[in-house]
């Protein structure tokens, strides 16, 4: 496994994945939505990987890798078109 850089490469969660994605811990509302606390402070973000941010945002069960569709089919992680 190569380390890309000394500190921020790597998903904060799992610590195994490059990063992918900047998330907000605290999920961005129109209550918070213009508080710099929440919206700017690092301490409110976390550099994620695609998996755990998936799992994040669409499901809650660790180790949810697939998901069923109304046809019956198993998919894998829907990807994430909203960026
Ligand atoms: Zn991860």
């Amino acid at each position: 496994m190569h380390r890309i850089t000394i500190d921020g490469g790597m998903c904060e969660r799992c610590k195994d994945k490059p990063g992918y994605i900047v998330d907000h811990i605290e999920e961005l509302t129109p209550e918070n939505i213009n508080d710099l606390d929440i919206t700017l402070s690092h301490e409110n973000l976390q550099y994620l990987c695609l998996q755990c941010h998936n799992k994040k945002t669409f499901g809650k069960k660790e180790n949810e890798e697939y998901f069923f569709r109304s046809d019956g089919q198993i998919y894998p992680l829907p990807p994430v078109n909203y960026l």
